[in-house]
């Protein structure tokens, strides 16, 4: 690992400023950071510090939502009563991602930053060709060892799938990620990787995260994450499922359904059109089946990946018969 300069920032404007330089980098619980860095993945010649900025670790509740401050740690956030009591499938997403240690030390900001899990991206040594790491290097993964590859939003730069859970949460319950002043929805605040995967996100030079915030919706207090894996912990997701369900008085007509997928797509995937055959529907097994289905439409299959295409619709159906009663 090379040498690079450490700066303490004072405040927010302070980081900001210094995260504008090229080849600097935020510290905030490291993480990621580190790895990235012993990799020889990141540019590294600064660090830059901002573990003891004020006001960026609080979780405040109004009448709207929830903000949640980017310093805040995964673990404190998984258990917040009121996150687990308003936002339960976004405390599921926590408590299942990595392990105890790392969510002690890992923030939502650096969470939200992480960047995939591509053994080909992992190694540049071994694999120069990488177009995420090196555009218009190739992609190594095509034709490669892809079991743990993207189906849905693809492109033939890149298949990497996206790694992080709590996003998928995110943009299943339309949560807004916060630069200062500039909000965006999370699910635009991740990019299909087209012709260009080495951007991942909208975020300009200048610019941190500062919070995320998600409104409150009894889709989102009805609520539940699945996460299927290799092994039941400090695993990533093979397939995974943030699903909210708010049914009518009746007890069984589903009345608002929210559907995201995680461990399958090149980015936290919004399941709309399963959301579309459900709502104004019956909730019932059967029903639920074949709409689960529609969550990889337009899926395609690179070799050993395709086990994904099967596993998804499962996920997803285990998970609205779980948070429905059905299960
Ligand atoms: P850091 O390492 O400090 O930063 C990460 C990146 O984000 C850096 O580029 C940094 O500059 C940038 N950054 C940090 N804060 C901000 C900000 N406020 N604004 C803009 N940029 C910022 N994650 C899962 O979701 N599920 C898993 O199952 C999972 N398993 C893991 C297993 C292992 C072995 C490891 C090492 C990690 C795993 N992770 C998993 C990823 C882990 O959750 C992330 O490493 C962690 O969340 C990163 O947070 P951090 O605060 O440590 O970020
Ligand atoms: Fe790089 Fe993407 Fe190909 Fe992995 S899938 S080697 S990250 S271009």
């Amino acid at each position: 690992m090379k040498d690079f300069a450490y700066l303490r920032a004072g405040s927010v404007d302070e980081a900001r400023q210094a995260a504008a330089q090229p080849a600097a980098m935020l510290l905030a619980g490291g993480t990621t950071l580190l790895d990235l860095a012993k990799c020889g993945i990141s540019a590294l010649d600064t660090v830059i510090d901002v573990t003891h900025l004020a006001g960026l670790s609080a979780i405040t509740f109004d009448q709207r939502g929830v903000s949640i401050g980017a310093l805040a740690k995964m673990s404190r956030v998984a258990d917040d009563p009121g996150i687990r009591q308003h936002f339960p499938a976004v405390s599921e997403s926590l408590t299942q991602a990595a392990s105890a240690q790392l969510r002690n030390m890992a923030t939502i900001g650096g969470n939200l930053m992480q960047r995939t899990r591509c053994a080909y991206f992992r190694d540049p040594t071994a694999f120069p060709a990488c177009n995420k790491r090196a555009p218009g290097s190739g992609c190594a993964a095509i034709g490669g060892l892809t079991r743990n590859h993207a189906v849905l939003g693809t492109s033939e730069s890149c298949i990497a799938s996206y790694p992080g859970d709590l996003a998928i949460a995110l943009v299943a319950f339309d949560a807004e990620i916060h630069l200062g002043t500039r909000r965006i929805p999370a699910d635009d605040f991740f990019l299909l990787p087209g012709k260009t995967p080495e951007r991942e996100h909208p975020i300009e030079p200048g610019e941190m995260i500062t919070a995320v915030s998600i409104p409150v919706s009894l889709a989102a207090r009805q609520s539940t994450y699945l996460k299927v894996r290799d092994r039941q912990s400090y695993e990533f997701a093979a397939a995974s499922a943030a699903v909210g369900i708010e049914l009518a008085p009746d007890g069984r007509t589903i009345r608002d359904i929210r559907v995201a997928l995680g461990g399958i797509a090149t980015k936290p995937w919004r399941a709309r059109a399963v959301e579309e055959a459900l709502k104004g529907q019956a909730l019932t097994v059967d029903g639920v089946e074949r709409a689960a289905l529609k969550a990889v439409e337009g899926a395609i299959a690179h070799g050993a990946n395709r086990y994904k295409i099967d596993l998804a619709p499962r996920v997803v159906a285990r998970a609205i018969l779980k948070v429905g009663g059905l299960a």
